[in-house]
């Protein structure tokens, strides 16, 4: 069998492609996973990989997880993720992106791409000159589009008072004890919203000027990046790295709910049920950080239809996030099943799988 299907991470993706403009020196690889809900939406990273085997796994990865974020936000896409592979000085031309958006037009609709790590607003308004199929460009006041930040942040925030209801039985966030890590757009946006409700903040960054700032500013605590994860609290919420939830961490958790917004939180899936195992109630990732997804996404359908795109729809679809945890986490509780397990056999019901 070739070396491509034995990929771990390849889950019978609908199409791979992978771009070559020699003109531009565009290389990509554009993944789409499933296109059973819709076209397959998702953004596109541009970075430096040492080989180009990473680049495959993540475009495959981020696919899968895309179809997975969509599908459980309720939304009528698919999932599917570009990969943009930049030399070692992460050059990135107005041709290229010319280029790309070349490719993602060729796919007539079946793709539909967005900003992700490396990219900005101005890199989708430049693919936007070749393809309509783009969503996360400038957005008017009180219109769907724009930064995600915010939407993400409520999101989260949202899923977190549905967590300590759920966990700890409060329906106030009066006094709850979060420990947030990252305090970047989405990390600082739920300090806030969980400021104003009277919760209790030890903020903390690999930054550390930033998570000080914003504490004074909200009359939280700050701490070394390197404690946030052992600090004793109710929430503990990731909002920085992937990855961080591991053997070593899990145990050293001092807190009885995880939920926060990073991308792919759990080092490996057997860790959702180290958490479970330890009676801590986890939020999974792809679920509670969906906020930004969902607004692009409104942006774009609106845009197809031809009709404005007011917050109000997106803004009701954030506060269907609360009602989807729940749904997993009464699921997880009836069949024992780790809450990630739960979720990710409802999104591949979703999807067909
Ligand atoms: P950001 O770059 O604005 O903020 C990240 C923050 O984390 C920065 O302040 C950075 O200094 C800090 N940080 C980095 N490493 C750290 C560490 N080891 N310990 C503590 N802090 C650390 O990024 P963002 O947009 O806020 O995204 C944060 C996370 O949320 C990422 O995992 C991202 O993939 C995920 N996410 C973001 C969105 C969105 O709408 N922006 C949507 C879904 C998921």
């Amino acid at each position: 069998m070739p070396a491509f299907w034995s990929e771990p991470d390849w889950d019978e993706h609908e199409r791979v492609e992978v771009v070559h403009d020699r003109a531009s020196g565009l290389t990509a690889i554009i993944a789409l996973h499933s296109t059973h809900l819709g076209p397959a939406a998702g953004g596109t990273r541009f970075w430096h990989y040492d080989d180009p085997a990473k680049a495959m796994r993540d475009a495959l990865r981020l696919s899968r997880g895309m179809s997975y974020k969509n599908a459980m936000a309720g939304l009528p896409i698919g999932g599917g993720k570009a990969v943009v592979l930049l030399d070692k000085d992460g050059t990135k031309t107005e041709a290229m992106l010319h280029a790309f958006g070349d490719a993602v037009e060729a796919l007539g609709g079946r793709y539909v791409t967005a900003e992700d790590v490396g990219a900005s607003e101005a890199d989708m308004v430049a693919i936007h000159t070749r393809t309509q199929h783009v969503c996360g460009l400038p957005a008017e006041d009180g219109e769907a589009g724009g930064d995600p930040g915010p939407f993400t942040a409520m999101g989260i925030y949202l899923g977190i008072k549905a967590a300590v209801a759920h966990k700890l039985g409060k329906s106030t966030m009066q006094d709850v004890h979060v420990a947030v890590q990252g305090c970047g757009s989405v990390g600082g946006g739920v300090a806030r919203l969980l400021a104003n409700d009277g919760a209790k903040l030890t903020l903390s960054d690999i930054d550390q000027n930033r998570a000080a700032e914003l504490a004074s500013e909200l009359g939280g605590d700050s701490l070394a990046a390197a404690d946030v994860m052992s600090v004793a609290c109710d929430v503990f919420s990731p909002n920085a790295l992937g990855a961080i939830l591991d053997d070593e961490s899990i145990a050293r958790l001092d807190c009885a709910i995880v939920a926060g917004g990073a991308n792919n939180q759990l080092a490996r899936p057997h860790h959702g049920q180290q958490l479970h195992d330890r009676g801590i109630l986890y939020a999974p990732d792809y679920v509670i950080n969906a906020g930004g997804i969902i607004n692009v996404s409104y942006e774009y359908l609106c845009r197809r239809e031809g009709k404005p795109c007011d917050l109000d729809a997106v803004n009701e679809r954030i506060g269907q996030i609360p009602g989807r945890l729940r749904e997993i986490w009464n699921e997880s509780h009836a069949s024992g099943r780790p809450s990630n397990e739960v979720a990710d056999a409802m999104a591949q019901r979703l999807i067909g799988r």
